[in-house]
């Protein structure tokens, strides 16, 4: 079951029936405590998460540091082909903010700069100390700046959610005249019940002169729980672009998840009838690179990509489950690429057992890591009865991992 459909270009003008997804992994995703990535690190995973078939990779925020422009420049240079997915990088709503994210995607086949300024009363007054008048300006010159530079032009208005919705619409309407061509509005604090968050965007669409041209983003924070929930609210209310990260990593209690979202489009296909280009057996190798990355993978009863999202087969459920899968399954593990293996790693399993299922993680290791890793898997197997593909993850990594500093 897929809903991917080759025939559909990788296009991001506004289509009544697709969905277009923003991955934020390397920059929201990053920049959350524990996150951190070394420059070899983002580049493997954007090339995962240009298999996993994402429309837009945003890559990072190349004023923050020359590391961090220089990994933009790499991934646009290798993963930003025509065939490939959009490179973006975040600037603030200034100058040099906007050159250096210019100059970061500058190798990509198709870029975009996604610039913002935050619009609520309580960030100008207490953050920017600019007033509302000044945003509306500077919004309007930084997006014209950003401009000159790419045809593809992301504004995000801050704290949206909190913004006052007649300010809203008016930095809306000035963004679009300065010539952005999508627009996030994002719920940046996490804060938004989903019927507010579809209002919004009902109020933007109604009221905003050339809106309609525009690609409507939702960003969501899980601050309360809500990032998915709101995200599909905006799908609802006719959002057609929505920002999310694998593992649902990102600042404070993440971003909405990736994996969420595209199997939520796929398995309630019949009240979300949306195309997408995810392909959806790269999710859960994707949920495990990213995880062998940063210092904590997915909890285990993380929807799709835990470890027990699919282990009602060892429990209770078994004999149901054995007789016919749709008994307890909304989905199949393999659909989301989670491998069918039923077999149990412990102290008596051998090399190609242990080589078998690094393979169906998405690891394939050279005769020499495999023997490193084969050594750390039979010490572990002394302590600890059975093996499951999280302590193999670990194992992966020659030190134990070390706590994240926040
Ligand atoms: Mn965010």
């Amino acid at each position: 079951m897929s809903v991917t459909d080759p025939q559909i270009p990788h296009a991001v003008s506004p289509q009544p029936g697709r969905i277009i997804f923003f991955d934020t992994t390397l920059r929201d995703g990053e920049q959350s405590p524990g996150c951190v990535m070394h420059s070899d690190e983002k580049l493997r995973m954007a090339h995962q998460i240009a298999a996993l078939g994402v429309d837009i990779l945003e890559a990072g925020f190349a004023i923050a540091s020359e590391g961090d422009s220089e990994s933009i420049r790499n991934i646009a240079r290798e993963v930003g082909s025509a065939r490939g997915p959009i490179i973006a990088s975040l600037a603030r709503a200034k100058r040099e903010d906007i050159e250096a994210a210019a100059r970061s995607i500058e190798p990509a086949a198709r870029a975009r700069i996604h610039t913002f300024l935050s619009t609520s009363d309580l960030h100008l007054a207490a953050k920017l100390k600019i007033t509302r008048a000044q945003a509306l300006d500077q919004i309007a010159e930084m997006v014209a700046l950003a401009r000159t530079y790419a045809d593809d032009i992301e504004f995000s208005p801050e704290d949206a959610t909190r913004t006052d919705p007649d300010f809203l619409v008016k930095v809306c309407e000035a963004a679009i005249q300065a010539g952005a061509t999508t627009l996030n509005l994002p719920d940046t604090v996490g804060y938004c019940l989903p019927q507010d968050y579809a209002e919004m965007f009902r109020n933007i669409q109604a009221r905003v002169p050339g809106i309609e041209n525009i690609v409507l983003s939702a960003h969501c924070h899980d601050d309360l729980g809500l990032a998915v929930a709101n995200s599909l609210a905006a799908i609802q209310a006719g959002v057609r672009q929505v920002e999310c990260a694998i593992n649902g990593i990102g600042e404070r209690a993440g971003n909405a998840s990736l994996e969420e979202l595209a199997a939520i489009l796929v398995t309630r296909r019949d009240q979300l009838p949306f195309l997408h280009n995810i392909v959806m057996n790269q999710l859960y190798p994707t949920s495990q690179m990213l995880a062998t990355c940063i210092s904590f993978g997915p909890a285990p009863n993380k929807a799709i990509v835990g470890a027990n999202a699919f282990a009602h087969a060892a429990g209770i459920h078994q004999h149901g489950v054995i007789a016919n899968p749709l008994t307890y399954e909304i989905m199949t593990p393999q659909s989301v690429g989670v491998p069918h293996d039923s077999l149990v790693l412990g102290k008596h399993s051998g090399r190609r057992a242990l080589e078998h299922r690094l393979i169906a993680l998405g690891h394939n290791l050279t005769h020499e890591e495999l023997d490193a890793v084969y050594h750390r898997f039979t010490e572990l197997a002394d302590r600890k009865k059975t093996i499951y593909d999280q302590d193999l993850i670990r194992l992966l990594k020659p030190a134990p991992s070390v706590p994240a500093i926040a």
